[in-house]
């Protein structure tokens, strides 16, 4: 059950609302029996519940069970898109295990309304429900132009373009190496030509092609992380 953090030994955490109700009548759990908490940050806490009533459930945590393995530094910018599909992407991009998730305004991005609090909901349930204790951190949607502005000097940049023909997928990002990387999707409508022209033009831009097919983003999301995986996952 995830919490907001940190969590330590000998702690004690109070549950209400609809974890509180999850835990009594759906798990029919009481005092006595071991939960076992995360935080995000710092892996899985055996707790053990000391009163479980109607409205609130109190716990003591007892000891650390699972140290937070931590995803590959990979982040993941999209495009925002239909408001279910972007709940998607951060979903499988929290259930595939990626650092970071930025948000981007792109010229032809056409949903501009993006809540971060819902967002990390959606990424606080994939953990909860692929068993994983880490939960992605979650920028505020930005414009493209400044993410970009000030981009780490180490980080390579998987740019996922629709426009590539040659096959420059699992070689091209062998060929870049290990380190700090992020992977780019665009949005419905693709990049501006004058948008993908700077992107192509930074050191740290690697141009991947997806497959001869034009994928959703959502999809495309997806396909890149498994390539990425597939090319450079430890
Ligand atoms: N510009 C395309 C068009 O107008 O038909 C559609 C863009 S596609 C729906 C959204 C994003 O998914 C693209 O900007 C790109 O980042 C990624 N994408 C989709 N298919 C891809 C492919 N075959 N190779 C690389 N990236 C792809």
């Amino acid at each position: 059950l995830f919490v907001d953090g940190p969590l330590a030994a000998g702690q004690s955490v109070r549950i209400e609302g609809a974890q509180a109700h999850y835990l009594v009548n759906v798990l029919r759990l009481g005092a006595g029996e071991a939960v076992e908490l995360f935080d995000g940050a710092s892996g899985g806490w055996r707790a053990e519940i000391v009163e479980a009533g109607k409205r609130a459930v109190l716990l003591d945590v007892v000891a650390q069970e699972r140290v937070q393995a931590m995803p590959p530094d990979v982040w993941l910018l999209f495009a925002p898109i239909k408001k279910a599909r972007t709940d998607f992407i951060v979903e499988k991009a929290t259930e595939m295990g990626v650092r970071r998730i930025r948000p981007v305004f792109t010229r032809y991005t056409n949903s501009e309304r993006v809540r971060p609090d819902k967002l990390r909901a959606h990424c606080i349930e994939a953990a909860e429900q692929c068993g994983g204790t880490f939960v992605p951190e979650l920028d505020a949607a930005a414009p493209l132009d400044r993410v970009l502005g000030d981009w780490p000097e180490d980080r390579r940049l998987m740019f996922c373009d629709e426009t590539m023909v040659a096959e420059t997928g699992l070689a091209a990002l062998r060929d870049a190496g290990q380190g700090p990387w992020a992977i780019l999707i665009g949005p419905e409508g693709g990049f501006a030509p004058e948008e993908a022209e700077r992107i192509r033009a930074m050191p740290q831009a690697v141009s991947v092609t997806l497959g001869p097919r034009i994928l959703r983003a959502d999809t495309a999301a997806v396909a890149a992380l498994t390539l990425w995986q597939a090319a450079l996952g430890d």
